[in-house]
C-alpha cells in the first residue's frame, strides 16, 4: 500500500490549456511522461496517423527514443527522424531547404505531421519548414527548454536567421498542439533553465502581483529543479502568453497586445547583439538583464516605485542571473548599445520603441522616451 501511495502522490495528471484562435485554436498540454503518450495525445489533433520527427543533435539521441516509442504505440508511422546541429546557427536558410528535402524524399505528403523536439530553435526550423512545405503541412511542437516551454512554442511565429539579423524571415504558422514535459527539462544545463526563467519573471513582471510575488517566492526552487514549480510557471507563463497572442495574434496592435512581451526586449536585443551570438550570454540572460533596465527607466520616469527595480534585480539574482551590465565580463558601450536599439526591427523611424511598467501587471509601449535618457541611465549603470 505504501507504494500505492508514493504513486498517487507523485501523480499529477497533464493540465490543459487552450490557446483561442478560432479554428486555429490547440491545446498546450502541459505534465510529465508525455512524450510516452505523445501518438495518443496527437491521434485526435493530425488528419494522419504519419509523422516526421525534427529535432537537434543534442536532444535527439536523449529524448527522441522515448517520443518514437509513444508515436508507434498509437500506430504512428515516422518517415523520418531529422537531426540539426545544436545551436542557433541552425536557424537558416541552408539548414531548412536539408530538412525541407529530407521531408519530402522521405515520402511526407500534406497529411503528414512536423513535429519539432527540441528547444526554440528547433521550434522555429521545423515551424517554418511546415509553414511552407507545400503551403502549409500540420505541425505540433514538443519543447524541451524552459524558454521553448514558457514562449518560443506557443504564438505561432516560425522563422530563420539572415546575416542581417535574427529572425528577419518567418511565417506565423499555428502549432495542432503543444506538449510540455516537464521530464525533458531534467536534462537541459542549468545554464540554460535559468536563462529561460527570465521570460517567466518577464511574464511575472506582465501578468501582475500574484504571479511576480509568486516567482519571488518560487522562483529561486525552480531553476534548482523543483518539477511542481517548473510545470506552474509553464501553466502560468502559458496562459498569460496565449490570452496576448488571442487578442493580437499577428502583432498588428498599434499599442499593446504582442508588443508588450517585449518587456525587457529592447535592451536585451541590444546586449545580445553587442555580444555576438555566440553563446557568451544567452538570449535569456540579456533579456532578464533588460528587465531590470527597463525598470530602471520606468522608475526614472516616474511611471512606477522607486523599489520597483531594485526589486527585479534581486529576484534575479536571487535565480542566479547575471542582473545588471555590470555583473557581465564584458564592458559595454553605452552608444554601441543605442546604436543598436535604433536598428532593432520594432525600432520605428528610428525612435526607440521600449514597453515600460507602472507596476506589476501594469505595462505599456511608447516610442517617446529620449535617447539622452537611455543613455545616462546606461552610463549610471556602468557602461
Ligand atoms: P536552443 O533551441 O538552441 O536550445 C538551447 C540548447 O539546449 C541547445 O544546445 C539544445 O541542443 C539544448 N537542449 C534543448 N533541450 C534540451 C534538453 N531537454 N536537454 C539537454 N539539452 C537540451 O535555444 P532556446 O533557448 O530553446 O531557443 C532560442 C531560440 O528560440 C532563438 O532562436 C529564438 O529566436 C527563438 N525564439 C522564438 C520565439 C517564437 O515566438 N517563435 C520566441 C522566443 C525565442
Ligand atoms: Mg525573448
Amino acid at each position: 500500500t505504501r507504494r500505492v501511495q508514493d504513486a498517487l502522490e507523485a501523480y499529477r495528471p497533464p493540465a490543459r490549456l487552450p490557446v483561442a484562435l478560432g479554428d486555429r485554436s490547440y491545446d498546450i498540454v502541459v505534465g510529465e511522461g508525455l512524450l510516452e503518450r505523445a501518438g495518443a495525445l496527437l491521434a485526435p489533433v493530425l488528419p494522419a496517423r504519419r509523422v516526421v520527427v525534427v529535432t537537434d543533435e543534442t536532444v535527439g539521441p536523449l529524448h527522441g527514443p522515448a517520443l518514437r516509442a509513444g508515436l508507434e504505440e498509437a500506430g504512428f508511422q515516422i518517415l523520418a527522424e531529422l537531426a540539426v546541429p545544436a545551436g542557433e546557427a541552425s536557424k537558416d536558410f541552408s539548414k531548412l531547404q536539408s530538412v525541407l528535402e529530407r521531408m519530402l524524399a522521405a515520402g511526407a505528403d500534406r497529411r503528414t505531421g512536423v513535429v519539432a523536439l527540441g528547444g526554440g530553435v528547433v521550434g522555429d526550423l521545423a515551424g517554418f519548414a511546415a509553414a511552407v512545405a507545400m503551403r502549409g503541412m500540420p505541425f505540433v511542437q514538443v519543447p524541451t527548454t524552459l524558454l521553448a516551454q514558457v514562449d518560443s512554442s506557443v504564438g505561432g511565429k516560425t522563422g530563420v536567421n539572415l546575416a542581417l539579423g535574427k529572425n528577419l524571415v518567418g511565417a506565423f504558422h499555428q502549432p495542432r498542439i503543444v506538449l510540455a514535459d516537464m521530464a525533458t527539462l531534467r536534462t537541459l544545463p542549468p545554464r540554460e533553465l535559468r536563462a529561460g526563467y527570465a521570460e517567466v519573471a518577464k511574464h511575472g513582471l506582465l501578468s501582475g502581483e500574484t504571479l511576480w510575488r509568486w516567482c519571488e517566492a518560487h522562483g529561486a526552487a525552480l531553476v534548482a529543479g523543483d518539477v511542481a514549480a517548473q510545470a506552474h510557471a509553464v501553466l502560468e507563463s502559458c496562459r498569460l502568453k496565449a490570452a496576448v497572442v488571442a487578442g493580437d495574434e499577428r502583432e498588428e496592435s498599434a499599442e499593446g497586445g504582442r508588443a508588450l512581451l517585449n518587456l525587457g526586449h529592447t535592451f536585451g536585443h541590444a546586449l545580445e547583439a553587442e555580444s555576438g551570438y555566440g553563446g557568451d550570454l544567452l538570449h535569456g540572460e540579456a533579456v532578464g538583464i533588460g528587465l531590470g533596465l527597463a525598470a530602471a527607466l520606468s522608475a526614472r520616469l516616474g511611471q512606477c516605485s522607486q523599489e520597483l527595480p531594485g526589486r527585479v534585480i534581486s529576484h534575479l539574482e536571487a535565480c542566479g542571473l547575471p542582473a545588471r551590465i555590470r555583473d557581465l565580463p564584458r564592458r559595454h558601450s553605452a552608444s554601441a548599445l543605442l546604436g543598436r536599439m535604433r536598428k532593432d526591427k520594432k525600432a520605428r523611424d528610428g525612435a526607440l520603441r521600449f514597453v515600460l511598467l507602472h507596476g506589476p501587471g501594469e505595462a505599456v509601449t511608447t516610442g517617446e522616451v529620449s535617447p539622452a535618457m537611455v543613455e545616462s541611465l546606461l552610463r549610471d549603470e556602468g557602461c
